[in-house]
């Protein structure tokens, strides 16, 4: 797919009119308190747009939409391949709007609008698209029970599901839940995050569009601490797919506890080691990769490669590679295809990504970086920051930073790394350079990560389940696996 140029990009931004209500039972509808929000462009300051705060009453309308609509079975009890074609259609629709789409999380969030385009767009129809061609490919079992029985066991939708997302792929996050979930026949009630509800309610529209039938999905922007606690707690939600911090995914944990025992499935932050060896056959690619790990996105990204271990042997050389290819991401405009590295989510992010490179200024060898800076005088821009012989257990080593903040530490031999790497409350991803296919497996075997990624970082695809250990929550993303999240498994005996 062809990325328009900035011009066009610009006169696109210009033009666009978000959607700003929430979306229930499958129309706009505005806050019932009358009260909006203002989303505001970090790459400029601007406010884009003012948006729905939905409260706990706006919550329970969506709930109840959701509820009527799995009950009275419209979607839930519809044929597989009826939902099939419903969730290509959307695929499709993603595909035709996806500037549109790309630009409303561009602007919203500040991440480059070339990536959003040429990687979250395709993504998220992607997923639309396998979960669609999966859902009819699925069987259910016989048990082994014996003459005169038979136990039939099939997968059933769980019922009305939460989805609470993060800002960092607001379009993809959003995918990631509801793909699997309505591929299941369950209905929907999505929380985006206040920092970035637009992409969200576009693709709500997309999907009625697409066949996708009343109050089967409903998005209701809000704050997180309002309409997502509404929702963890609502006693009428049968589970809730969280994407977002550790401390929030445990807030999820005890709403549950304290209202129906609803299933949460958490999927967390990250402080993932990228582990190379000495024995590491391209060291240029892994300088390469090792920047890409941790300068895609800005460094928002729950798996981002931000802690690299070295091996001392190529310690000192391959920090001056990282060095010299660092600053390539200099930050600008996200509209502008030259850019390499967009803006932060938000001032209050910005700062809070500053504060962890004061503290490291004073407890690391700032290689790189480290300064916030600006984009046509404005914004919330930092550059591609390194330290070097980052103290183990230190405050930058050890807490998810999520900005452009890599932390190098050199280790001596391969139960050091391994020691290292595991020495961390997180578990979501690692990765690890070696041409010793054993020492690879070895390090497979001994790294507590969801994914290990070797010669290569943060890898994933829909086939391959995607989350974490520890801390970084035990949901599972992606994948058949994920549809564990979205089914409950019912047994029909028959006595013959
Ligand atoms: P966050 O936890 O602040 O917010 C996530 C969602 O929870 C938002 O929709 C927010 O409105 C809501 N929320 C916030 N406070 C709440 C409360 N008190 N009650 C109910 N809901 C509440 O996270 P964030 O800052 O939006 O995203 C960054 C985090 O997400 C990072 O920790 C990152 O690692 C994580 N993340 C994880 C994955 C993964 O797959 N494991 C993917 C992307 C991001």
């Amino acid at each position: 797919m062809a990325t328009p140029s900035y011009q066009r990009w610009r006169e696109l931004a210009a033009a666009l009119v978000p959607r700003t209500e929430a979306f229930i039972n499958g129309k706009p509808a505005p806050a019932r308190s009358g009260r909006t929000f203002a989303t505001v462009n970090p790459a400029t300051g601007h406010t884009l747009a003012e948006v729905a705060e939905c409260g706990p009453e706006d919550v329970d309308a969506a709930v109840l939409a959701a509820r009527r609509s799995f009950e009275d079975g419209v979607w839930s009890q519809a044929r597989p391949d009826d939902r099939k074609s419903v969730l290509l259609r959307l695929a499709e629709l993603i595909t035709e709007h996806g500037e549109e789409l790309a630009l409303l999380d561009s602007l919203d969030m500040g991440k480059l609008v070339t990536d959003a385009h040429q990687i979250d767009v395709p993504g998220a129809a992607g997923l639309f698209q396998w979960y669609g061609e999966a859902i009819d490919k699925l069987y259910g079992e016989i048990a082994p029970t014996g003459p005169g029985d038979r136990a039939l066991v099939s997968r059933v939708p769980l019922g009305v599901i939460g989805a609470v997302v993060p800002w960092n792929f607001p379009l993809d996050m959003a995918t990631w839940k509801l793909a699997p979930a309505l591929a299941a026949g369950n209905s929907v009630v999505l929380k985006p995050a206040e920092q970035s509800p637009l992409s969200a309610l576009r693709l709500a529209e997309l999907a009625t569009e697409a066949g996708l039938p009343d109050g089967v999905l409903n998005v209701i922007p809000g704050y997180g601490e309002i309409a997502g606690r509404a929702l963890g707690l609502h006693p009428d939600v049968d589970a809730i797919a969280f994407t977002g911090s550790t401390a929030v995914g445990k807030l999820f944990l005890r709403y549950s506890s304290e209202s129906n025992l609803k299933q949460v499935w958490p999927e967390c932050g990250g402080k993932s080691p990228n582990i190379v060896f000495s024995d590491c056959a391209d060291l240029d690619a892994a300088a390469d990769a090792a920047c890409a790990g941790i300068f895609a996105n800005q460094g928002e990204v729950c798996s981002a490669n931000s802690r690299l271990l070295v091996a001392r042997e190529v310690h000192e050389e391959l920090v001056a590679r990282i060095a010299a290819t660092a600053p390539d991401y200099a930050p600008g405009d996200p509209l502008d295809p030259a850019s390499r590295l967009g803006a932060l989510v938000d001032e209050a992010h910005t700062r809070r990504v500053l504060e962890f490179i004061e503290d490291g200024r004073n407890t690391a060898h700032l290689v790189t970086g480290g300064s916030r800076t600006q984009v046509g005088g404005r914004g919330c821009f930092v550059e591609p920051t390194v330290f070097d012989n980052v103290e183990p257990g230190s405050r930058i080593e050890r807490e998810e930073i999520f900005g452009p903040v890599l932390c190098v530490t050199p280790f001596d031999d391969e139960a050091h790394a391994i020691e290292l790497a595991n020495a961390s409350r997180y578990g979501l991803a690692a990765s690890v350079w070696t041409s010793d296919l054993a020492r690879a497996l070895r390090m497979s075997d001994a790294l507590r990560a969801g994914t290990v990624s070797i010669n290569n970082v943060d890898a994933l695809s829909p086939q391959t389940p995607f989350g974490g250990f520890g801390q970084s929550g035990f949901g599972r993303d992606l994948s058949l696996h994920a549809l564990d999240k979205y089914t409950g498994l019912k047994t029909t005996w028959i006595k013959y």
